[in-house]
Order: structure tokens, then sequence, then C-alpha cells
């Protein structure tokens, strides 16, 4: 007992003393110590028992420690756990096979990278190549991840301490709840946010923009589920000027929707798409962009100006084959859509009857999010200091939340069961009751 509370002593020690961390001030480090995990559970090495309902960066999909990825990754270590990009390596065809299978037809190669900001980053690359052209159009509620054209690419705060890249312009995209077009219904808000996105590509020239990158449904920016008709009209437009459309995948793709890919539920066919996360449920850093067949033939002859030293590490291509196999035999991506329609969405929607903390409630599969207001009417957000005590209180009963800015966003592991949701809609319901709203 003692000795291992003095692990979780000695972790908070080394990590306070050396451990330099993201997005964040140093002089507060992260105190949740975390030493192992299960399904849909993580553990301290006192044993203290977490319910993850953040699937960590929302990337754990396929929950902790899945075997069959556990597996994976060792018997390929046994076998090579290392090799340069410029071999033939079986893991890597398998894994490429696996995402094309599940992508659209004309969809047929892969480029490995190492997470998501380096696919996206390469995904505009290559729209620049095979256009010719140097604009990126994105929107404002977004991330896309941090190096060079990722994070100016990026619509949030993280965009402006960072803002060296040109060649980027951003607009606002569809989010009925914080209307930018005073729209009123679903189709209203559609029909506007394209109008908007179409007068934005006029006025910086259809001839110099290159590629739309878009979030399927943007992810940290809020889970903005897309209104009808917007993505199919946002296809359209790029058609209509010859601008490639880049789908980031990252946060919303390999089951978070109840999908394999997030798109799949649109009538959009994307030039590009960039995945990560939920690939392989990040056992190892892994990301990609999956091309059309027609921008890949350009660099049938001509050399492709990019790559990395472990661009198809073997291990990351085997979680990949591992998790993608184990997705699909366990009918997992489907139970994220089941448990998200059957259990999630009927326990949110009764919570925020309940409370008028709770300004919307949106999503689908196990990607939701509650939109914390100060006030129902104005739909002000609930302030930062309120928004952490929640998320502090919540910590503290055992649940791990994914919060960004006023919302608490609901998004367990693909596994989660229906009686996990209801443990931790118990939670939610008991913290969210001591908001005075
Ligand atoms: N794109 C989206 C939609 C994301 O949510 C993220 C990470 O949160 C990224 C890109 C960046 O991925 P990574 O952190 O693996 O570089």
């Amino acid at each position: 007992e003692n000795l291992t509370a003095d692990l979780d002593a000695l972790a908070r020690e080394l990590d306070a003393a050396h451990v330099f961390h993201s997005w964040s001030a140093q002089g507060s480090p992260p105190q949740l110590v975390v030493a192992s995990g299960r399904g849909t559970k993580v553990w301290d090495h006192s044993g203290r028992e977490y319910l993850d309902f953040s699937s960590q960066l929302v990337n754990v999909n396929i929950g902790h420690q899945h075997p069959a990825v556990v597996s994976a990754i060792r018997e390929q270590a046994e076998l090579l756990a290392t090799i340069g990009p410029p071999t033939v390596n079986l893991a890597r065809g398998e894994a490429a096979r696996r995402i094309t299978d599940r992508a659209p037809e004309g969809m047929n190669k892969v480029f490995f990278t190492n997470g998501g900001a380096d696919a996206n980053e390469n995904a505009i690359r290559m729209a620049r190549l095979h256009t010719g052209r140097d604009k990126v159009l994105s929107t404002y509620r977004s991330y896309h991840g941090n190096t060079g054209a990722a994070i100016v690419s990026t619509g949030d705060w993280r965009r402006i301490p960072n803002e060296f890249a040109r060649g980027h312009v951003h607009f606002f995209g569809p989010f009925l709840y914080r209307s930018e077009f005073w729209a009123t219904t679903p189709e209203e808000e559609s029909e506007r946010a394209l109008r908007h996105l179409r007068r934005v590509i006029e006025a910086e020239g259809p001839s110099t923009i290159a590629a739309v990158l878009l979030e399927t449904v943007p992810g940290t920016a809020g889970v903005l589920v897309p209104p009808p008709g917007y993505l199919a009209g946002v296809r359209e437009l790029c058609d209509r000027h010859g601008i490639l459309l880049i789908l980031d995948e990252v946060m919303c793709g390999f089951g978070r929707t109840g999908r394999w890919f997030a798109f799949d539920g649109y009538d959009v066919k994307p030039d590009l798409i960039s995945f990560a996360k939920g690939v392989n449920s990040g056992y190892v850093p892994v990301g990609g962009v999956v091309i059309s067949d027609e921008i890949a033939a350009d660099f049938d002859e001509q050399v492709f100006p990019g790559g990395l030293t472990y661009s198809g590490h073997p291990l990351a291509m085997a979680s990949i084959v591992g998790a993608l196999d184990a997705m699909e035999s366990e009918g997992i991506v489907d139970h994220a859509r089941r448990v998200g329609a059957e259990a999630i969405a009927p326990a949110l929607t009764e919570l925020a009857e309940k409370h008028a903390v709770i300004g919307e409630v949106r999503g689908e599969g196990v990607f939701w999010a509650l939109d914390l207001v100060a006030d129902p009417e104005t739909r002000e957000p609930l302030p930062a200091a309120e928004v952490g005590r929640i998320k502090g209180a919540i910590v503290e009963r055992g649940l791990l939340p994914f919060v960004a800015e006023n919302r608490i966003h609901v998004v367990p592991p693909c596994v989660v069961t229906a009686e996990e949701v209801e443990q931790a809609t118990a939670i939610y319901d008991e913290v969210l009751g001591t908001v005075a709203v």
C-alpha cells in the first residue's frame, strides 16, 4: 500500500521536476497519475480507479490495453522493431490496405506520418503541389495540429501565437446553436454558411485556392455535427473552382461517430483524408493521408518532396492491423453507433432537461458535447472558473472528462457499456446539480 502510494508520489515529483507539458503553464503540472488501464478504465499506482470518458485526447477508441492490439505490437517487436521507409514491409502494406479498403473508391494509397498534425501538413503539401496554388481555407472553429501549416490552419486560440506560415485564410463553418449567420433552422444555417464560404472563395480569388480543409465533424471545437447539405455544398463549391477538399478525420474517424469514417454519413467524397488517433487508438504514434488516385499519380514520375524517418514504422503498422481487425471482428464501430443512440443520447437528453446549465446536447456515436451556459436565454458560455471547478469535481468522483472551453465532451472509448454510461451520467448529474444557473 505504502509502496504503491510512494510510486504515485515519485511519478509526480519526477514529472514536476523534468517533464515539460503541452499547451500549459509549467508552474501547474498535471496531478493525475495513470499507471495502467483496461477497456474504459484506468488506475493509478495505488489502485485508484477512473472511468475514462475522455478516451485521453479522444483517441483511445478501442479502449485501453486491448489484448489483440498489444499482442500485435509485441509480435511485431519480436520480429522487427524498426525499419526505414524506403523498404518493403508486409505490416505496412497490410495496414495501408485495411485503411484504403474503408476509403471511397479511387483512393488507393496511404502516406504514413507520425500523427495527425503532420498528416494535415502533408495533405496540404500535396494539395498545393497538385493544384499549383497556395491558399488553404479552413474554419475558425477547428484544430488541425501543432506544426507549421497545421497550426496556422487551426482556427482556435492556439493558432494566434504560432502564425508563421503563409497562405492561410479562415472562415466560419455552420454551428446553429451559436450561429454566425442569424439562422434559426439547420437548413438555414447550412445555406447561409455555404453562401459565406462562396463569398470568401470569390473574395480571395478562386484560382489562388489549393484546398478547403475541414474536420468532417469539428471535434475540439465542440462536436459540431454538420447540418444537412453543408458538406455536399462545400464539395460542389470546390469542384466549381478546381479546389481540393481535404477532410480531417483525425478525431472523428475510425469509429468515433459510429461509422468508419465520419463522412460515410454524408453525401461527400474528399480528395485527401487525414487520419490518426482512432486508427490504432494511439498505442503507437501514427497518422497518415489517404490519397486520391489522381493526386497520387502526380508522383508516379515526379519525386514527392516529403518524408519521415518513421513513416510506416512497423510497430505502428502492426498496431493498425491489430486494432482495425479487432474493431471489425468485435463489431466495435457498430457498438459505438448503438451505445450512442440507445444509451448516451437518452441519458444526456434527460440530463439537459434537468439542468439549465446544459444549453445544448449534440453529437452521435461516442462523440458528444454538453454546451454549458451561464444563461440559457442568452446562451452566454459558463465562465472558465466554474467550468474548472466542475472538471475538478468530476475527476474527484473517479470520472475523467474531456473539457474544452465551456464544454464537457462525452467521448468514451467505442467499447463503453450502457452501465458505464449510467455510472458517468450519475456523476455528471451530481456535479451539475451543484451549479447555480
Ligand atoms: N486534427 C484533429 C481534428 C485533431 O483533433 C488533432 C488532435 O487533437 C489533430 C489534427 C492533430 O493530431 P496530433 O496531435 O496527432 O498531431
